[in-house]
């Protein structure tokens, strides 16, 4: 290792920033995270770091510019120097000063001037992560980081601090092992479930909680989360999503969740389909309150209980007969919200659902309910610029134009059928309402698909992911990584 990572103290210490352009303005950014006092040398600085040094003058951070040339003895208080003349030939005359001087020196982008490289931060402070490459290979540094990004809660480091106080009394109430088993089960999401739902004094209870029961989170880990899984598309799973999925000891998804969200899960867990096929007449041998009560008993038995819906989870999705049925048996619940359909039907016409002076509302309805077919306010929907989607409506889409034609709606409205939106096999076919039935006819869809009225397509395109990257952070759990 011929760079060897250190974590510096800042505070109280001068960083000198030779430079006033692009390349200082980067590195300026960087610097501000620190506690240190920046000195800028440059004649000149762009109007961005002008900006900075004019709020240092009311805000804590402490900047300053010397508007001349750099000078020996701008050295002379230096902790660290940074170079960035963007003049080659003064650069290398400032890092020689500096090294001889003894200051640790950086000249951005090029190692061999350097006696020290800046890695690639992930900043949480307290918490940070430095990722080098000795200069190597900037480019995958930067994509671990992005990997460390994903992984690690955006604020992390705010519960890291709310924990601080906690420590040394947790440190005289339990032994090594059960206080090893309590962080472990703090930083393993119950804290920042704690944390985000009743800030400082939720850690407060959590960690008695936690020290009563010798380090186990009991409480915490018997629960369910209602998971958006959105249209298909893995990639289209929101981080929180993904972070429950790592941690549930039971998955129970619906049929149309796609397969390869489960590959997304913890391999140990256990995995269970209650769906029901999402078509018409498709058989299902789930009834809503098997599916409840098995979701129930384990949660109550401990198991962090992943509840998988394909799209949004509250739109179509029976979300609330669940929810009821977990505060009925005294099991906490929380909701992850998903792409839904109709947003991702949307962009694979390359259409927004909304415009100005085209329509101002959005309509989801589904086409069947418990009785069959669905009623709706049909005079409202035939209405001119009437703009809604259609759940569940393939089989209904001829009664469906009929009711709207026989109600006045205009047979050239815009009609649209999206059918595996964000899939492989997606289909986006379209035309006219008084061709609806023709138009899934002509191009087999089956569904599940989503009918769009009122809406053409547009010319923007849906972007594509064909395959599951696994990011960094799941290769390393994956490889039998700390979970
Ligand atoms: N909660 C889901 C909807 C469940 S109801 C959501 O928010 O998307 C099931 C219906 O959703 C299907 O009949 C179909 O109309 C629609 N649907 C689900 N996934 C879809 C997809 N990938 N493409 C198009 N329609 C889809």
């Amino acid at each position: 290792m011929r760079y060897f990572p250190l974590l510096a103290d800042t505070r109280d210490k001068t960083i000198l920033l030779c430079g006033g352009g692009a390349l200082a303005l980067a590195k300026l950014r960087l610097l501000l995270k620190t506690e240190a006092n920046i000195v800028i040398v440059a004649p000149v600085i762009v109007p961005d770091i002008e900006d900075y040094v004019q709020n240092a003058r009311n805000g804590r951070q402490h900047v300053v510019w010397d508007g001349r040339a750099f000078a020996a003895s701008d050295l002379d208080n230096a902790f660290l120097a940074y170079v960035a003349t963007e003049d080659a030939v003064e650069d290398q005359r400032i890092a020689a000063l500096a090294r001889e001087a003894g200051i640790m020196v950086n000249v951005v982008d090029t190692p061999d001037e350097s006696t020290i490289i800046t890695p690639a931060i992930v900043d949480r402070d307290p918490v940070v992560v430095a990722i080098g490459s000795e200069g190597a290979a900037p480019v995958l540094a930067r994509k671990i980081k992005a990997g460390v990004e994903e992984s690690l809660s955006v604020s992390l480091g705010d519960l890291v601090n709310a924990a601080a106080p906690h420590r040394a009394r947790v440190a005289q109430s339990l032994d090594h092992r059960a206080k090893r088993r309590l962080w472990e089960n703090f930083f393993d999401g119950a804290g920042e479930a704690a944390f985000s739902a009743e800030g400082a004094n939720g850690i407060d209870d959590l960690i008695d909680r936690l020290i009563a029961a010798d380090g186990i989170d009991k409480q915490n880990r018997g629960r369910v989360v209602l998971i958006g899984a959105g249209p298909g598309d893995p990639d289209l799973l929101t981080l929180k999503a993904r972070k429950v999925l790592h941690r549930a000891d039971v998955v129970l998804y619906d049929r149309l969740v796609d397969p390869r969200i489960l590959e997304l899960a913890r391999r140990e867990a256990t995995f269970i389909e209650v769906g029901k096929s999402g078509r018409p007449g498709g058989e299902s041998s789930w009834k809503q309150g098997d599916i409840d009560a098995l979701m129930i008993e384990q949660a109550k038995s401990g198991a962090l209980v992943a509840r998988l819906k394909s799209g949004d989870p509250l739109v179509f999705g029976r979300a609330d007969e669940e929810i009821a049925a977990c505060d009925a048996a005294g099991v906490p619940v929380t909701i992850v919200p998903g792409i839904t359909a109709a947003a991702a039907a949307a962009a694979s016409m390359g259409v927004s659902l909304t415009r100005r002076g085209r329509n101002s509302s959005i309509t989801l309805l589904t086409a069947r309910d418990v009785d069959g077919f669905a009623n709706h306010d049909w005079r409202r929907l035939s209405e001119p610029g009437m703009t809604f989607a259609v759940y569940m409506g393939i089989q209904a889409a001829k009664a469906l134009r009929t009711k709207l034609l026989m109600n006045g709606a205009d047979p050239a409205t815009p009609a649209a059928v999206v059918e595996n939106a964000s899939r492989a096999n997606e289909i986006v076919a379209s035309g006219i309402l008084a061709d609806l039935t023709d138009i899934i006819h002509d191009s087999g869809i089956e569904g599940p698909a989503v009918i769009l009225i009122g809406l053409a397509r547009g010319s923007a395109k849906a972007e594509r992911t064909d395959k599951v990257v696994i990011p960094f952070a799941e290769a390393i759990r994956l490889n039998g990584g700390s979970q």
